[in-house]
């Protein structure tokens, strides 16, 4: 039984609108021991045969027989299968991997074979001196001669220790001697093989052929046997699959080997990680902020986790009132003072101010930079850690005035003394950690502002309404306790037009408690004696009509007061509501902020998230696209490596693995420098504030996310791009590269 044989066997071409022929009506035996010279002129047909005998190609009529078995019904794996079995193949332009060492070209085979890395080294080190490389072996094939990149091949070829070696013009691009040389190192291994080799220059093998064939147009015409051979039946080698190290190891192999174009390739996975990045970072903030965010018209920070309290009977809260609340095990903070949390207070210096809500400081507060305050004028700023004040070593030494909002004066001579950093807050957010005496202060000037004043006299209530000028009392140094100093025009309240020596009940109210006074008025004045009974300038007079003055004393004890709320902030938002029926049970009522929030967008937050997502799906998949052109043309140098690696008899699949390693590997490699990043900016080695305002909102579980995402992208892209690479044959994606 002939190794091969060739029946009536014709291949056409057929282009888009005629059909050629490469050859017609073979007939053609072959067997082991041969060495086969294919001659004839340019178009022939010498290639043609040589890619049907090959399984490169395939062929339309007649029947070809490998070891007797038909091959008309062979499909594009069982070609691929033949290929691997059978043959070994050495072209004209050499068709090795540039890239890889003389040692990783001839290797490579036998990984893709299914050998294990250590088990082939020996053999691969033999066939490399057989041919004649030694010295050679960790050149790289691109900085090789024409001859010796010929060797290599010639040596690839070898190494699989197939039956069948088929060579198209080798020696095509080589200089005499070394074509010489190629031939003799052919003929040396036709001894145990079928050697089939194209050529046009039959002079040059001419001593070493044992058969010569010529073709002429599409037809052999002559078929002279020059030495008899005796004709050995052979066994195809055995083959095995890749297996998944070998993969690993060329996947990191092919990720490296080529330093532009693994930058490029890094260097759009970093962008594509970066806006990948970016656009989900905006669902994330959105989560946060409707969650944590949203809007209350009392309450500006409307964060999830917090629960506003006061006490049943609206008393003042007391230490043991806190220490209760510290006691329950969900609490991560209580903010003692809460007015200030929804309301600003600015703070300004020479050199620069600021506004924000202040807050008593808790006692796990960790600074993140400078120190904690010792005493009462010293302060804590709360920042966004890249905030350019974080760097202002001066900082330290101004001294801030803090004001309320309408400018009323709280404190002067304040100092900070240290940040604590919250990548939440924007940058121009500020929040200020004071002491209690300052936020007594700041509470005082609170209650002031927002109290109404009625007055009771002569068994009459006056309100201050819109018709009568509002009551005020102020604390005067002329006033003593109990006792008022009052204008002459309070006279008309008062039985017979006379007040002094009647009873002024005072009530007040606001929004936290409220509180009475009576006091006697015993000056009335005019504006004549005005300066003299007040202290105050007699210009002022008009000013203070309708103003009680009375002694510090009863003007501190209507208003300077402990807080009537606080806010109470959970470590576990799913425990919100236990923590919220603990506190009633301790006797406070709780207003749950985020029961009471009302989203920006409404009833249509729901839908706007679904928007969101929604779009954010949109960008992976332009994002996609668009990374998937940019791959394809930074991979197009790819193309000859994958074409070569099917000649080798890489399959479909390995070849898909391989570059979904590849580009797995870049993706991860983006993706970590992207996390270093990260990491340095957070530490705020490095400064690049756009990073910092996508990660605030981000956790573990979303990077997780984002890298997953790109590499199913990365997955894809692959799957994609192998896809469009084996929709053409081998043969036709490596005519197109070279
Ligand atoms: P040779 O190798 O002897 O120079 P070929 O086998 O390359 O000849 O070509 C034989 C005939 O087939 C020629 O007429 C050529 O034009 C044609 N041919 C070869 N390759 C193709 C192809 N890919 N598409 C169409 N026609 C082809
Ligand atoms: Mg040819």
């Amino acid at each position: 039984m002939d190794l091969i044989r060739l029946k009536r066997v014709s291949k056409y071409y057929y282009n888009k609108s005629s059909i050629s022929s490469g050859f017609e009506k073979v007939n053609l035996n072959l067997n082991i021991g041969e060495f086969v010279v294919l001659t004839g002129e340019s178009g022939s047909g010498k290639s043609t045969l040589l890619n049907v005998i090959s399984g490169l190609d395939s062929y339309e009529d007649g029947e070809m027989y490998i070891n007797g078995e038909e091959t008309s019904h062979y499909s594009e794996e069982d070609l691929e299968q033949y290929r691997r079995k059978y043959i070994g193949n050495i072209f004209q332009n050499f068709n090795l991997v540039n890239s890889y060492t003389v040692f990783q070209n001839v290797e490579l085979v036998l990984l893709l074979n299914g050998y294990k890395k250590k088990e082939v080294r020996q053999k691969v080190l033999d066939v490399i001196n057989m041919v004649g490389l030694t010295k050679y072996k960790n050149t790289k094939a691109s900085k090789l001669s024409g001859g010796q990149k010929q060797r290599v091949a010639i040596a690839r070829a070898l190494v699989k220790e197939t039956p069948i070696i088929v060579a198209d013009e080798p020696t095509g691009n080589l200089d005499v001697k070394s074509a010489k040389g190629i031939m003799k190192l052919l003929s040396e291994i036709s001894k145990e093989r079928l050697v089939v080799i194209v050529t046009h220059n039959y002079e040059q093998v001419e001593e070493y052929a044992t058969r010569k064939i010529t073709m002429s147009d599409g037809k052999i015409i002559e078929d002279k046997v020059l030495k008899e051979t005796k004709k050995d039946q052979i066994k195809a080698i055995e083959y095995k699959n890749i297996t998944f190290m070998n993969k690993l190891l060329l996947g990191l192999r092919n990720t490296f080997n080529i330093k532009t174009k693994f930058i490029l390739l890094t260097l759009v996975y970093f962008f594509l990680t970066l806006l990948v990045f970016s656009s989900y970072s905006s669902i994330r903030k959105m989560d946060f902020d409707s969650s944590n965010d949203g809007t209350n018209s009392y309450f500006t920070n409307a964060s999830a986790d917090r629960i506003v309290i006061n006490k049943n009977d609206k008393s003042q809260f007391t230490d043991e009132d806190y220490n209760k609340i510290n006691n329950l095990s969900n609490i991560k903070s209580i903010s003692k003072d809460d007015l200030f949390s929804d309301i600003s207070v600015n703070l300004s210096s020479d050199y620069l101010g600021m506004s924000g809500a202040v807050s008593s400081i808790p006692s796990d507060l960790k600074i993140s930079k400078g120190r904690l305050p010792e005493n009462d004028d010293e302060i804590v700023l709360k920042v966004n850690s890249s905030n350019y004040i974080v760097e202002d070593e001066d900082i330290f030494k101004y001294s801030f005035t803090m004001e309320d909002y309408d400018g009323n004066l709280i404190k002067r001579n304040l100092k900070v003394v240290g940040f604590v950093y919250d990548d939440k807050l924007q940058y121009y957010d500020y929040g200020i950690y004071a002491s209690d005496s300052v936020l007594d202060i700041a509470r005082k000037n609170n209650n002031i502002k927002y109290s109404s004043v009625s007055l009771t006299v002569n068994n009459k209530t006056y309100k201050n309404t819109s018709t009568t000028l509002p009551f005020r009392v102020l604390p005067n140094q002329y006033a003593e306790d109990g006792k008022a100093i009052i204008t002459e025009n309070f006279n008309s309240f008062c039985p017979k037009e006379k007040c002094y020596g009647n009873n002024f009940h005072i009530y007040l109210k606001n929004t936290y408690y409220d509180a009475s006074l009576d006091v006697v008025p015993t000056m009335v004045t005019y504006k004549n004696i005005f300066n003299k009974y007040t202290g105050l300038p007699k210009e002022e007079y008009e000013n203070y009509q309708y103003t009680i003055l009375i002694s510090e004393g009863d003007y501190n004890r209507l208003f300077v007061t402990k807080p009537y709320q606080a806010s109470v902030f959970v470590k576990d938002i799913n425990d919100l509501y236990n923590t919220a029926d603990e506190l009633k049970n301790l006797g406070f009522n709780t207003y749950i902020i985020k029961d009471m929030m009302l989203s920006p967008m409404g009833d249509f937050a729901g839908v706007i998230r679904i928007l969101k997502v929604i779009s954010f799906i949109i960008s992976i998949i332009v994002l996609f696209f668009i990374s998937y052109f940019i791959i394809r043309i930074v991979l197009k140098s790819r193309n000859v490596y994958y074409s070569i690696i099917r000649i080798l008899g890489s399959t479909r699949r390995v070849s898909k693995h391989l570059l979904m390693l590849e580009l797995f590997n870049d993706i991860t490699i983006s993706f970590s420098c992207f996390i270093i990043l990260i990491v340095l900016c957070n530490k705020n080695i490095i400064k690049v504030s756009f990073i910092k305002s996508l990660i605030g909102y981000f956790e573990l579980k979303d990077y997780i996310l984002v890298y997953l995402i790109l590499a199913v992208m990365s997955i894809l892209i692959a799957s994609r791009y192998s896809r469009k690479l084996f929709k053409a044959s081998a043969l036709e994606t490596y005519r197109e590269e070279i």
